[in-house]
């Protein structure tokens, strides 16, 4: 019975939740308002650069620091141009010295990039920028809200109560993690690939460097599958899909860099 209660309210919400998003024009599930998905990514994210500075993997390499912020800072001005209400967030970037190939951007601009992903697989900065502006893309487009939603979903609506009455955000925290390790749709990841890679154009960054980028990725899939990969599922058609784009995106990276 209280199953059924639970079902019905988390089916009422969901009727409730449908949301037109402003980039895209997709119609998406949202169990979360922007701010709360902020606060808990902001969370998340202290926790993550806190952890990684207590066991002294926080890069110390400037140059790379150096090399990420310059790529990231020029995305984010894309960004904010794509999707205005950005412009008020705290974009943050923190490399971790960490042999994982991996990289992510929460809700909110919260982003990180590991030393591995960048050293194992001898990227560009064309290259970065791509996974970059991917990640952005998920953050721009609604996609943490929407994985969030499904956290929520999957365990069972039991905090949605609490959630939806904006009451207790510590709830939300674990919410943020399991969301960061779920994979993402592929509706959203053909989003993010479509709107990164002319993030990136725009940022000055070369369109091609997104058929690269995964060129290595997949080989670097020999050894198992990277991290970046269990979140990112790599459809056989994606490279196709991306090497369409890449006459398109060329003006705009040719005017970038005029
Ligand atoms: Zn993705």
């Amino acid at each position: 019975m209280k199953t059924r209660l639970l079902l019905t309210a988390l089916l009422a919400a969901t009727l409730a939740a449908c949301q037109t998003n402003p980039v895209s024009g997709r119609k998406q599930l949202v169990l979360v308002s922007e701010e709360q998905a902020q606060a808990s990514s902001a969370q998340a994210y202290a926790q993550t650069v806190n952890e990684a500075q207590q066991k002294g993997k926080l890069s110390t390499d400037a140059a790379l620091n150096a090399r990420v912020k310059r790529i990231t800072d020029r995305l984010i001005v894309q960004a904010e141009n794509m999707y205005p209400p950005s412009r008020s967030w705290k974009w943050s970037v923190t490399v971790i010295d960490e042999p994982t190939l991996n990289a992510w951007c929460m809700p909110g601009g919260k982003m990180a990039i590991y030393t591995g992903i960048v050293r194992k697989l001898n990227l560009s900065d064309d290259e970065i920028a791509q996974i970059m502006g991917h990640e952005i893309s998920h953050a721009i487009l609604g996609h943490g809200r929407e994985r969030m939603s499904r956290a929520i979903a999957t365990q069972g609506g039991l905090e949605l109560g609490s959630i939806l009455a904006g009451r207790d955000l510590t709830v939300l925290a674990p919410v943020a993690d399991i969301a960061l390790t779920l994979p993402n749709s592929r509706e959203a990841e053909s989003e993010a690939d479509r709107y990164g890679i002319e993030l990136a154009a725009r940022a000055g960054y070369n369109p091609h460097a997104a058929i690269s980028l995964w060129e290595k990725m997949s080989q670097a899939n020999g050894n198992g599958p990277p991290q970046f990969l269990s979140t990112h599922p790599s459809p056989s058609n994606r490279m196709q899909a991306l090497n369409a784009l890449v006459p398109k995106m060329m003006p705009l990276y040719e005017k970038a860099r005029n």
